[in-house]
């Protein structure tokens, strides 16, 4: 049995040594700005025992020095320390880690001969990759989750444990495990030790891991694993077959039986069964990550890059088309070749040259930009582009619409004078906030400001960053901050959505940009005469369509208000006779502009309502006898209810007018 040479032992029984022991002294500054006195070599779990006992059992992890460590981790020098507990912004991710090593260990236990790959934390909960000779069954999961209980009740201690380098891949390598092996190697060069986790003891589990984790499994208390999928090492095809198991943790189990109910919501909504059912879209192996949009996906398509240019094209935006296909020259002008080429799909021109298909607009914006000369007079310019993009994403990673090889963006880039920064800004804000609000939906800014590490001078971050603040106040938005989260290029201000289950979708951004008019020399001629550089304002509402679409149709859950509906109304004849009103009534409709249907089948009526219904078409005109007779429709609702005989032109004009209010009055479901 290989057994590691030196094992530094950080363990729980560290922090119950003799504090006298030890000859000096260190002082700790808490978040409030006071001080304490801990002796030297104590675990920082002391730190919290020195505060109160209350704090010292809710103890987590700890943050020294603003690095997130262990509650073993051994304090030798003054520091600044945090300690964490589940009220702290860091513990959840920690948390759900900590449960993902628990997962693992029960895998381990009921599989013997199972690889271990990576198990990360996630928005969601967490997942771990293993090595299986079969696929995991649902009462595979049952059995994992049980054993997860048992060692989570035997409160066994997570141990961190400095294990030479070497003596670890020989560890690893023994125990079959190739893939940990390589993370060693990929992820400790140079390092004369890496650090293992053990839970109770390296038999029961260990694991290759940078850490930190919560204390004991006693911890873990809100856990539920969730199902199961086929996963490759590092997400690549052409790697390693895995399975990952997900589960998730929350700190109580209120919140986890919430969290169930959401997604077990979500399920229902999920934009790829729905997408299948309303006939929206599909895909075809022969081109992965690529929508075939059918005809009722593509006017939900349209609707929306209609409405769009409806909101821009009246605010000073003009829309361009600009090539999908360049030269590695501009790539190289911009840093995509450098840093982003494997993202890009590369083809080769007819002369042999270098090229790339666009992942995004802004080069080609700077090259239209550039191509004329422009007074300040004429600032702000403002372009927009809905031509597709393509982003080379692994096969393993793609995902109905929400992760596609081919999407377009409701992208814009606005070139501004340094002072025109802030009013175009709130610009930008208002009609964000127009968007969102004809979408019925409800959103979150977040202002992310300079980082440690940027390009330019504090002087123009500082302008940039007030003008931002400004206009966020000016358009009357509540905002987080988060402060050093800007790109180093200029700061940003994202938005989150929140959807009809409450779930988060970030989505519109704008990003200011003081690099690329630099590498393009993008500039216009002030009012001196003179050359100056513009400033570039990045910006999308939907962001990707193919994703918001996504989000569009889980909020809704397929029942889609008038506006967006692909058909919006279905006309259904009672009986053959009633046909040919049938086919009046529907002409009128269309006439005045609705996207209307008829069901024609021999069908009797119960069944054609209930497959409108399930369609989620918004509403169905019934015609009998006596509707045809008196000129009128029987109007229902797809949510069941009847709305009684109308005049066609007294529904057409109720119609027209709901469709004019779009989300914001919601009437009907
Ligand atoms: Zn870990
Ligand atoms: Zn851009």
């Amino acid at each position: 049995m290989a057994s590691p040479a030196k094992v530094v032992h950080h363990s729980g029984a560290a922090a119950k040594v003799d504090v006298n022991a030890f000859m000096s002294q260190i002082q700790v500054t808490l978040p409030d700005g006071s001080s304490r006195d801990i002796a030297a070599g104590a675990p920082v779990r002391a730190v919290a025992e020195a505060i109160s006992p209350g704090l010292a059992k809710a103890a987590l992890a700890a943050v020294v020095d603003g690095k997130l460590v262990d509650l073993t981790f051994p304090l030798d020098r003054d520091a600044t320390v945090k300690i964490v507990t589940d009220r702290s912004p860091e513990a959840l991710a920690l948390y759900r880690h900590s449960t993902a090593h628990l997962l693992a260990a029960a895998v381990t236990n009921l599989f013997p001969g199972v690889q271990c790959g990576i198990g990360p934390a996630t928005d969601e909960g967490f997942f771990y990759d293993f090595v299986v000779p079969r696929p995991f069954v649902p009462e595979d999961l049952e059995k994992i989750e049980a054993k997860m209980r048992e060692l989570a009740a035997q409160d066994l201690v997570y141990e961190r444990q400095m294990w030479p380098r070497d003596d670890a891949r020989t560890f690893f390598t023994k125990r079959g495990e190739p893939l940990k092996v390589q993370l060693i190697d990929e992820k400790t060069e140079g390092q004369k030790e890496v650090s293992c986790y053990t839970i109770k003891d390296k038999e029961t589990f260990i694991d290759f891991c940078v850490g930190p984790h919560v204390p004991s499994t006693g911890k873990l208390k809100a856990f539920k694993l969730l199902n199961t999928s086929n996963a490759y090492w590092k997400g690549d095809a052409r790697n390693q077959p895995m399975q990952r198991i997900y589960g998730t943790a929350f700190f109580s189990d209120k919140d986890l039986k919430s969290y169930l109910t959401q997604i077990e919501e979500a399920k229902k909504r999920d934009h790829r069964k729905l997408g299948k059912e309303l006939g929206l879209f599909t895909f075809h192996q022969w081109s992965p990550g690529a929508v075939f949009w059918k005809d009722k996906g593509t006017t939900l398509y349209n609707t929306l890059a209609n409405y769009m240019r409806d909101v821009l094209l009246p605010n000073g935006y003009v829309e361009v088309k600009t090539p999908i296909i360049y030269n590695k020259a501009l790539w190289e002008t911009s840093g995509h070749w450098a840093h982003y080429r494997q993202n890009m799909f590369q083809v080769q021109g007819s002369e042999g040259e270098e090229m790339a298909i666009k992942a995004m607009n802004c080069p080609g914006h700077y090259l239209l930009y550039s191509n004329d000369v422009h007074s300040y007079r004429e600032l702000p310019i403002r372009f927009h582009e809905q031509t597709p993009l393509h982003r080379n994403e692994l096969a393993g990673v793609l995902s109905g619409l929400t992760r596609v090889r081919q999407f377009s963006q409701d992208d814009g880039h606005c070139f501004v004078m340094p002072d025109q920064i802030g009013s175009e800004v709130e610009h930008m804000l208002r009609l964000i906030r127009r968007v969102y609000d004809d979408l019925g939906m409800t959103y979150q800014a977040k202002f992310s400001t300079r980082p440690d590490e940027f390009l330019g001078d504090v002087a123009t971050w500082d302008h940039a960053e007030s003008e931002l603040r400004t206009a966020l106040e000016r358009a009357g938005l509540d905002y987080t901050l988060n402060a050093k989260d800007g790109a180093f290029y200029g700061p940003k201000i994202d938005f989150d959505v929140t959807d009809a289950i409450g779930r988060q979708w970030q989505c519109a951004t704008i990003q200011l940009d003081y690099m690329m008019p630099e590498r393009f020399d993008l500039k216009y001629i002030g009012a001196d005469n003179t050359e100056h550089r513009v400033v570039v304002i990045h910006r999308a509402i939907f962001g990707s369509f193919e994703r918001f679409i996504a989000i569009l149709i889980e909020h809704y859950a397929g029942a889609f208000p008038l506006w967006l509906a692909p058909v919006q109304a279905i006309v259904l004849p009672i009986a053959d006779r009633h046909m040919e009103y049938a086919v009046s009534v529907s002409d009128r409709v269309k006439q005045a502009g609705l996207r209307v249907e008829i069901d024609e089948r021999q069908e009797k009526i119960g069944y054609k309502i209930r497959e409108a219904q399930l369609q989620k078409i918004p509403y169905m005109l019934v015609v009998g006898d006596r509707e045809s007779a008196e000129g009128t429709v029987s109007v229902r609702t797809r949510a069941g209810g009847d709305q009684g005989a109308s005049p066609v032109d007294a529904f057409i004009a109720s119609a027209r007018e709901e469709i004019a209010h779009k989300g914001r009055a919601v009437a009907t479901a």
